[in-house]
């Protein structure tokens, strides 16, 4: 990317950059020239802290993205997520309370930012972009402890093309990207407690993905993709699950 006075370098907000996939995004937006800011759960360097768990968690990040970002953000990468367990027999408190936390964090702090986003781009007109990092489980469904986290990722899905078709008329383009297994803590932990030659068994590549790999896809839409791809749902998932 060649930045010039009429072409400045754009200004990416990702979530959830402390490991991980988020932090492969930062990593290759940065090297393609991108003033990245990041964010995790405490502040920390080169990173935001924000607890996503709590309502108005989101609304606070963006306006001190903002402020760091000089007043300007041109992409949006919502990449923050848990992936908790909790079983169908689980206590009724502890199966709202995992509801709720999955809900609110990969779901509705995602829609809050968005949602300033949207708000952000249209005030200053110009259009921007929204990357929404979803999973495999929006369409294919997960394991029976996880009905909350396919719910939250399908939600994300379909929150991704309602903006998409919204807003393509103001230049605002989103976008979803939907990985299948990748080798970051997550899942890491989940493929130890499922047995991983099973599941590799289950990926016609052979093998899980490299964060790298998602933070190519994410990078490529947050900087590059035409405006005729909006509403886009990418996946990358060695061939896992083909739609
Ligand atoms: P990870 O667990 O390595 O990192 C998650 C990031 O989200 C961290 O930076 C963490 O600080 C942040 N986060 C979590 N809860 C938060 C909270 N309450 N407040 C603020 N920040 C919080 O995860 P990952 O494997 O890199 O996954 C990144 C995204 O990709 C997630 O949305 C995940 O659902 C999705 N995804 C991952 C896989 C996979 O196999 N790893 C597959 C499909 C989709």
């Amino acid at each position: 990317m060649t930045q010039t006075a009429a072409n400045p370098a754009p200004h990416v907000l990702v979530t959830g950059s402390t490991r991980g996939i988020g932090a492969a995004i930062v990593e290759t937006l940065t090297a393609q020239g991108a003033r990245v800011v990041g964010h995790g759960r405490t502040d920390g360097a080169g990173v935001i802290g924000a607890d996503l768990a709590e309502a108005g968690g989101a609304d606070t990040l963006w306006a001190r993205a903002l402020e760091q970002l000089d007043g300007r953000i041109d992409v949006l990468i919502n990449n923050a997520g848990v992936f908790e367990a909790v079983a169908v027999d689980a206590p009724d408190d502890a199966w709202q309370a995992s509801w709720g936390r999955t809900l609110q964090i990969n779901l509705q702090a995602s829609a809050d930012l968005c949602r300033r986003a949207v708000l952000h781009f249209r005030a200053r007109g110009g259009g921007g972009r929204i990357v929404n990092i979803a999973s495999r489980a929006a369409y294919r469904g997960d394991s029976p402890a996880h009905w909350h986290y396919a719910a939250s990722k399908a939600g994300m899905v379909g929150m991704t093309k309602s903006i998409a078709r919204g807003y393509a008329i103001e230049e605002i383009l989103a976008f979803a990207v939907c990985p299948g297994f990748v080798m970051t803590g997550m899942a890491e932990d989940y493929l130890a407690s499922r047995g991983g030659d099973k599941l590799l068994a289950d990926i016609p590549l052979g093998r899980v993905a490299d964060p790298a790999e998602v933070a190519s896809v994410a990078a490529y839409l947050a900087l590059e993709a035409p405006g005729s791809m909006t509403g886009a749902v990418i996946d990358v998932n060695g061939a896992s699950f083909v739609r």
